[in-house]
């Protein structure tokens, strides 16, 4: 039923509001406010943050809920928002990645060791990781530029837009020249082969294939012998650690502590926050956004809307279908979202002990991301096996014990983890509802920890699952989509959302993509919602000296 509305003649007008207080949102509003703009943020949900939120979700237990771990969040938002002044600090993992095998052996990477680690399977691919590495960072370079600049938008004719996007093109056009050919070849078979046939073209190794591989299967629901995911691979690769590229680590107080310093500034800037704020409609006149209608009847007006919220939710619930062209509704009812994830969070009485690496007392290894999924073969058979049956009967799971880190989420003694499990079916076959085979599942993924760490299922003293659909219903992300729609070719770069769109602007005057949907996509990254701030600053301040 749309809600009653109650007009409120005397209310302000504010130059911006943003539906969504999500990191990027967030990240947004402050960039505008602080250039004078009157911002205001409506959150559906109790708390800011959006998937980057800590929470509560065992008496005397706090984790990251859904995001967990960081690398992504750019250094120029981090830096301009004085994130740090505001209370975030980030560290290191101590090791990157741990990856325990069936027959008791592992490969632990990080701080040093990856080369001798990785000669254990075979001393070829340790020679070849350093040219690899150098390689993938000069990529990755180009990408987390590339991240921070709307990319060129195809638009028609040859008004100044269009010239606009012609001087963008160009600029792309440079910046990639400025890259030898060997790096362009590597970034043209980064875009369209798998991460089997890429890593294979490098390394012999089944553990290493799996242990890089696996970036290339997370939030991404596919086989990683699918074309394509060389690309999430890559994603996951352009980040970095207090300027340490392509490490990861974990932010003190869990991801909520990113967005929790992000609200402070924008604060600080003026920008005007609102919780427990969900929007209904968004009102429209002329051809024109005017304001958004929420859930509780209230108008809300705004000169122009900067949509943080999942775009598929934005254009097929809260706009009238009749305001959109066709043409743009159904692409937008077919864009695709549905990552195949699953989300847990467990309470621990103790550590685990690996059959690979036994002994409770903390190592390097526990503050890893810890990674069950020992070949590409195997996540191969879990993707075949979620189309066949809505989950995988041997899983790929991802976890992360941040207590490690972090003694502020977990009583003296006690842990918390976070398991990411991959190739779950957004939507079960046959009907069934993720509500009635959730428990099941959750069982299932703490067994495939507690096959590698024996014992590990009893040190659960509480959990919680997330599955898409909870995903969905508690973050608004549509089929439980991480990146709030997949990274495929067709729905990146000038297709994000899709062709003649990537420039922050939807096809309502005022209206503004600022989340994920937009260029680059998902992950922490504050970069859409830098990126938006920037395009909106040009079309209603053009001739203000206050650029970003
Ligand atoms: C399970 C999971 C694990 C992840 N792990 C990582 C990770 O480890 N590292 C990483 O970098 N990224 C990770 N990601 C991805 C990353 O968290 C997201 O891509 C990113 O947080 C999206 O940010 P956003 O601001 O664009 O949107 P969101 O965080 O989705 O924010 C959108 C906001 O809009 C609000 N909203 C929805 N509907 C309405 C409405 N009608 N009215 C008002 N408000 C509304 C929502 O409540 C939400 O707060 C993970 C995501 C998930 C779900």
């Amino acid at each position: 039923m749309p809600p009653a509305i109650h007009s409120n003649r005397d209310a302000q007008t504010f130059d911006v509001v943003v539906i969504g207080g999500g990191h990027n949102g967030l990240v947004c509003a402050a960039y505008l406010a602080r250039a004078g703009l009157t911002v205001k943020v409506l959150e559906r949900r109790a708390i800011v943050g959006g998937a980057a939120v800590t929470e509560e979700f065992h008496p005397g237990f706090r984790n990251s809920v859904a995001a967990y771990t960081v690398s992504l969040l750019n250094p120029k938002v981090i830096a301009d928002l004085e994130l740090h002044r505001h209370g975030l600090k980030i560290v290191e993992r101590p090791a990157m990645n741990f990856l325990p095998l069936p027959d008791g052996g592992y490969l632990l990477t990080g701080d040093g060791r990856t080369k001798a680690e990785i000669a254990k399977f075979s001393p070829k691919d340790a020679e070849c990781y350093d040219r690899y590495s150098a390689r993938l960072t000069v990529v990755a370079d180009t990408l987390r530029e590339l991240a921070l600049r709307a990319p060129p938008n195809v638009v028609k004719g040859f008004g100044w837009r269009g010239l606009r996007e012609l001087v963008r093109a160009a600029s792309l056009g440079n910046r990639l020249r400025g890259l030898d050919l060997e790096a362009q070849r590597l970034l043209l078979d980064l875009f369209t082969k798998s991460a089997a046939e890429f890593l294979s073209e490098w390394f012999e190794s089944e553990p290493l294939k799996a242990l890089f591989g696996f970036d290339s299967i997370v939030g991404n629901y596919a086989s990683p012998f699918d074309p394509g995911t060389a690309y999430v691979l890559l994603h996951h690769a352009f980040g970095e650690v207090n300027g340490k590229k392509g490490a990861w680590g974990h932010a003190i107080g869990g991801m909520g502590a990113i967005t929790q310093s992000m609200a402070k500034a924008a604060a600080e800037h003026g920008v005007e926050i609102e919780t427990g704020a969900e929007v209904a409609e968004v009102l429209i006149e002329r051809d024109r956004v005017v304001g958004v209608a929420l859930k509780d009847g209230r108008i809300v007006r705004g000169r122009t809307l900067a949509a943080n919220v999942n775009l598929k939710l934005l254009y097929t619930r809260l706009l009238p279908e009749q305001s959109l062209p066709p043409p743009f509704l159904e692409r937008m009812r077919n864009f695709k979202c549905g990552s195949g994830s699953f989300r847990m969070n467990l309470a621990l009485s103790e550590l685990p002990s690996f059959t690979a690496l036994p002994g409770k007392a903390a190592g390097a290894h526990h503050g890893a991301g810890i990674i069950i999924g020992p070949s590409l073969a195997y996540m191969d058979k879990a993707y075949r096996d979620a189309l066949a049956h809505g989950w995988s009967r041997e899983p790929v799971v991802e976890m992360v014990i941040p207590s490690v880190l972090d003694d502020s989420l977990a009583p003296p003694g006690a842990h918390v983890a976070s398991l990411f499990c991959q190739h779950v079916a957004p939507e079960l076959p046959n009907g069934r509802s993720w509500d009635d085979a959730k428990e099941e599942v959750a069982d299932l993924m703490i067994a495939t920890v507690d096959r590698y760490a024996p014992g590990f299922a009893s040190s659960v003293v509480g959990r919680q699952a997330l599955s898409p659909l909870d995903l969905e219903r508690e973050f608004g992300l549509v089929g439980g989509d991480i990146f709030h729609g997949a990274l495929s070719l067709n729905q990146l770069f000038s297709a994000r959302p899709m062709l003649g769109h990537a420039d922050y602007r939807g096809p309502i005057g005022g209206l503004y993509h600022c989340g994920s949907g937009a260029h680059p996509g998902g992950g922490v990254t504050g970069a859409p919602g830098h990126n938006a701030a920037r395009a909106i600053l040009a079309d209603l301040k053009p001739f203000s000296s206050s650029s970003l």
